[in-house]
């Protein structure tokens, strides 16, 4: 399968170029030249997270690993997950399920796709004697999940941007206690806005085009593609009893998760009804799925921070497909957002947004709110991104009484203690892995939010 940029399909490279490189130099988003997906049909027996995620993939790699190379890192990629089923469904009510994606080692669902991430990453560069600089910005989560996925590789220096204190303590302990000298923790005196900018920055600029920087960041189509697997797989569970219409509830940020989710939807023929785009304070999205207008507001900080987020990277995935893939029209219009930090889209594509999608935004009193409900009525304690996701679901169900939602779990309680014991009055149990945590030493440099000085930083301790 060939790729192409969001900004110039003209082009074309593969998949292993496109996994290693994350962004393209044009500034655009890497998604394939065509959706030519292989039909496949599951017997029960047959329908199990890394099966799926095969018949998945496969079709995303073309011919640069084998079959067996493919499942061998699929295999080493979720084995040491605390679930057998890697993302299990827990029942709440007849129509309402909750699928559980934070089972990985980090505890947040971008395990999923950044341990394969890491996995093929050690072997394009195993196979080619290669070295890369990893590049990251984080909210909070894909900073740890990226930093467990390849410490210790010789192959890999990596940098993870954080917003300084706009991430729970929990998780930045979890990246500044990594002990491994191929790691470097930033802790940048900005919003994560501002992180992003600087690696989309550093991707772009003359002096780093010989460094080898790959990205981590959702942006990189990878990480879409493993995310494309709980949705197949979650449906082909509950098709087998049961025959609703299923909408899948997304808490949602740099839109990475959801545009998976449509995806599945609408690449891979996977019977889904709406994606529920689920944002908290943080509304850009929300605002753009109700009114077909995209403009930036300032950030707020919130008790779902993971998700607090203005400009959604992944909007510009969505874009493409509903400009009928014009990357010309693409690259004009991303090219003004980024001058007026707004845009508009005409009615014949917002129209195609309201048959996929449906959003609601979420405010931090009801994110409590619920938290408190669940673990009243159902004794489980959610995070407060799933809080979100799961306050959306009940507002997407007074309309829609005959359908049924999935609410997507992206986090353990354990990662946001302080909003869990606000709304509960006591802390959520740490899993025994991080028991000692708190009293580990942290290694992080402080930098102000200056490109030049992060840019000087990253440079001096670059594996060339
Ligand atoms: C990253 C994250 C999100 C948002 O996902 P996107 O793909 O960025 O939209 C939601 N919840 C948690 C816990 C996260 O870590």
């Amino acid at each position: 399968m060939k790729y192409i940029s969001t900004r110039n399909n003209k082009k074309a490279i593969d998949f292993e170029s496109v996994s290693l490189k994350g962004l393209a130099n044009d500034g655009g988003l890497y998604l394939p030249k065509d959706w030519s997906i292989e039909n496949f049909k599951f017997s029960k027996k047959e329908i199990d997270f890394q099966n799926i995620a095969y018949y998945v993939i496969k079709n995303f790699v073309g011919d640069i690993l084998s079959k067996a190379d493919l499942k061998e890192i699929i295999r080493k990629s979720y084995y040491n997950f605390s679930s057998k089923k890697v993302t299990p469904l827990k029942k709440l009510e007849e129509n309402h399920w909750l699928l559980e994606l934070y089972h990985g080692p980090t505890l947040a669902f971008k395990d999923i796709a950044l341990q394969l991430l890491g996995n093929l990453f050690n072997f394009f560069l195993e196979k080619n004697s290669n070295q890369i600089n990893i590049i990251g910005a984080t909210s909070g989560d894909t900073g740890s999940a990226a930093l467990e996925a390849v410490k210790n590789n010789k192959n890999i220096n990596i940098f993870i941007l954080h917003p300084l204190n706009r991430v729970s303590d929990f998780q930045r302990r979890q990246m500044t206690t990594v002990k491994s000298s191929n790691v470097f923790n930033i802790g940048l005196e900005g919003t994560f806005d501002d992180c992003q900018y600087i690696v989309k920055k550093l991707f772009n600029d003359k002096d780093t085009k010989e460094k080898k920087f790959a990205s981590i960041n959702s942006i990189n189509w990878t990480r879409i593609m493993a995310q494309i697997t709980y949705y197949v797989y979650a449906v082909k569970q509950l098709s087998l009893f049961e025959n609703k219409k299923i909408s899948f509830s997304v808490p949602t940020g740099n839109f990475g998760d959801a545009y998976a989710g449509y995806l599945a939807k609408s690449k891979l023929n996977t019977s889904i009804e709406k994606i529920i785009v689920a944002t908290n304070e943080n509304d850009i999205l929300d605002r753009f799925f109700k009114s077909g207008k995209y403009y930036k507001e300032h950030v707020k900080s919130t008790n779902s921070p993971s998700m607090d987020i203005q400009v959604a990277s992944n909007f510009e995935r969505l874009l493409y497909d509903i400009l009928n893939e014009d990357s010309d029209k693409v690259l004009e219009i991303m090219t003004n957002f980024e001058l007026n930090n707004k845009l508009f889209i005409k009615k014949g594509a917002y129209k195609k947004i309201l048959e996929n999608f449906k959003s609601f935004s979420i405010d931090q009193t009801r994110t409590l709110e619920v938290i408190r409900d669940v673990y009243k009525k159902y004794n489980i304690i959610l995070d407060p991104h799933t809080a979100v996701g799961y306050a959306a679901s009940l507002d997407y169900l007074e309309y829609n009484n005959d359908h049924t939602v999935v609410s997507l779990a992206t986090a353990h309680p354990a990662k946001f203690s302080r909003a869990v014991s606000q709304a509960i009055g006591k802390n959520p149990l740490l899993p025994s892995k991080y028991k000692n945590i708190f009293e580990l030493e942290e290694r992080y440099e402080v930098l102000e939010n200056n490109y030049k000085l992060v840019k000087d930083f990253i440079i001096k301790n670059t594996l060339s």
